[in-house]
């Protein structure tokens, strides 16, 4: 499905190039198949415009598929103003979207819960993600992770979760049911930013309290101090998932 947005508004070197790893990425994990219905998650950020944009573009290898945009506003701004933009993308773009107002970030940050918001906020929204999936007809969630998420998930997992995992290109959830798919999975944050920048799209200021001193935040700080010494840093630990020596790796009993 292609939309308002004519080819050459989007035909730039980098415009290709992140079309190229994008359809690797989808051919390489069977992420796409014929007449899938996916439900693309829209959260205003830039990395979720990209994954949208992309997605709707003419690709040779890619099976046909039809999808619907879905935001989940998790209420942060009680006048509901902060997603006005996005939703006028949506609509002058002519993309089939849902605009869900819900109160999640108001119960994750409540007092009893105030001391770790994320967990039960991607709780909450998740679930909320599959109800819409399940009402709109959708076998297949597309969410906008690219390649930094992924390595930073890996460390937050081993420092503050005791197991090394991250998340997976393609996952299979309610025993096939639904996918899960990441199709940014190759691509580099920095690229992805940028690439927002060219299209100059109508980034939604995220108004969450905790965006600032999240974990996640905290490790992409830390890679980034690493970086000045090792530039390979993250590119070495996003190769090291696919080179596990699991025979290296300790045999503890998971009582310890
Ligand atoms: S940073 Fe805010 S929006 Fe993101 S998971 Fe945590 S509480 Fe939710």
């Amino acid at each position: 499905m292609l939309t308002a947005q004519s080819k050459e508004q989007k035909d730039t070197r980098l415009y290709r190039h992140l079309k190229k790893w994008l359809e690797k990425a989808i051919m390489d994990f069977k992420m796409i198949e014929e007449g899938d219905k996916l439900l693309i998650g829209i959260s205003g950020g830039a990395d979720s415009y990209v994954l949208l944009d992309l997605l709707d573009s003419p690709m040779i290898f890619v099976p046909r598929f039809s999808f619907v945009a879905v935001n989940i506003d998790m209420g942060f701004d009680p006048s509901y103003k902060a997603y006005n933009s996005l939703e006028k993308y949506l609509k002058e773009n002519n993309y089939r979207h849902i605009m869900d107002k819900t109160d999640i970030g108001i119960v994750a940050h409540s007092e009893i819960n105030k001391k770790n918001p994320c967990f039960l906020c991607s709780r909450l929204r998740r679930k909320r993600i599959f109800e819409i999936t399940a009402a709109q007809g959708c076998n297949k969630i597309a969410f906008a992770h690219h390649r930094d998420d992924i390595i930073e998930t890996l460390l937050i997992n081993m420092f503050y979760g005791r197991e090394i995992s991250t998340m997976v290109p393609k996952q299979i959830i309610f025993g096939g049911k639904l996918h899960i798919i990441r199709p940014l999975v190759y691509m580099r944050e920095e690229l992805v930013k940028k690439y927002c920048q060219e299209r100059k799209f109508p980034v939604v200021k995220n108004e969450c309290p905790t965006s600032e001193t999240s974990k996640r935040v905290y490790i992409k700080n830390l890679l980034n101090d690493m970086a000045k010494d090792n530039k390979n840093i993250r590119d070495n630990i996003f190769k090291a998932m696919s080179h596990v020596k699991a025979d290296y790796l300790l045999p503890l009993s998971k009582k310890m």
